[in-house]
């Protein structure tokens, strides 16, 4: 067995690449044992990993399609196992169809309702049970909830979800110093926002902030690693958008 880490240890699923990617950087740099989960990514994870580590961090990759309980809960043996127990959870792994809702799939729709809301019940259940005392949990909404935009119907649904169970979780873990918290982005350049859009499209969304760009994962990473660590341990049950402004 691995030696257990004297540093604090945070899972961030879907780090493989975009935010999670960065939010794995950013915690690594702020002292933290890594655990970079990933589900169809492993070159990207592996590669990451052996970067945080190249720098003197502590971090691991490990596989967990996060819609599944079981590969879910064997993601945190593993974790406890090589890491120690975990501190920090941030729950990044999400996928985005964007469509209008008449034309969704059934298997469409259970996608995203199965890594989006099914993912986030599985990590906040196992983290129940095994988050330290004085932990941390980052959950992720969309800034998309707030604009009603067409073609987000389902996306905004899944994510409307999330910001229900981040309000009442936080109440759930009364008496463990456990905070929970959701972070809800605006547009950010990552494949999940850019595929499928023409320029002339991703340019329309870059100017609608007042800081008219758009947003890059380390933004939004430096927005997790304050939610995940010390200077917000009095903000608990909420949603902060970070989005240049847009709403
Ligand atoms: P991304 O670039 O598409 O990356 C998605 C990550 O999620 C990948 O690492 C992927 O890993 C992982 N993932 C997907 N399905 C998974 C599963 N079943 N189990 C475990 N990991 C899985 O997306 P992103 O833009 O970084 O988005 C990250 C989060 O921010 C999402 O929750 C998204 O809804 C939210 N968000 C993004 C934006 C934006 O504009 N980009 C705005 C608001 C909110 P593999 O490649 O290994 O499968």
């Amino acid at each position: 067995m691995t030696r257990p880490s004297t540093h604090k240890v945070a899972i961030v699923t879907g780090a493989s690449r975009g935010i999670g990617a960065a939010v794995a950087q950013r915690l690594a740099r702020d002292g933290f044992a890594v655990a970079v989960n990933y589900a169809s990514s492993p070159a990207q994870a592996y590669a990451l990993v052996a970067e945080l580590t190249a720098a003197g961090g502590r971090a691991i990759a490990v596989k967990a399609d996060v819609a599944r309980g079981d590969e879910v809960r064997a993601m945190f043996d593993v974790v406890e196992a090589q890491l120690g127990k975990v501190d920090v959870l941030v729950n990044n792994a999400g996928v985005l169809k964007t469509l209008p809702l008449a034309e969704h799939s059934d298997a469409q729709y259970d996608q995203s309702f199965d890594i989006n809301v099914r993912g986030t019940f599985n990590t906040l259940r196992e983290a129940a049970a095994r988050l330290n005392e004085g932990g941390r949990i980052v959950n992720f909404s969309s800034t998309t909830l707030a604009l009603n935009m067409p073609g987000y119907a389902i996306y905004n649904a899944t994510k409307a979800a999330v910001e229900a169970f981040t309000h009442v979780f936080a109440k759930e873990l009364r008496g463990r110093s456990i905070t929970v918290n959701a972070v809800a982005p605006g547009p950010i350049a990552t494949s999940l926002f850019l595929d499928g859009k023409t320029e002339e499209q991703v340019q329309a969304f870059a100017k609608m902030p007042p800081l008219q760009r758009l947003g890059q994962p380390e933004d939004i990473a430096s927005v997790v690693s304050f939610l995940a660590g010390p200077d917000a341990g009095w903000v608990n049950g909420q949603i902060l958008r970070a989005n240049g402004g847009l709403a």
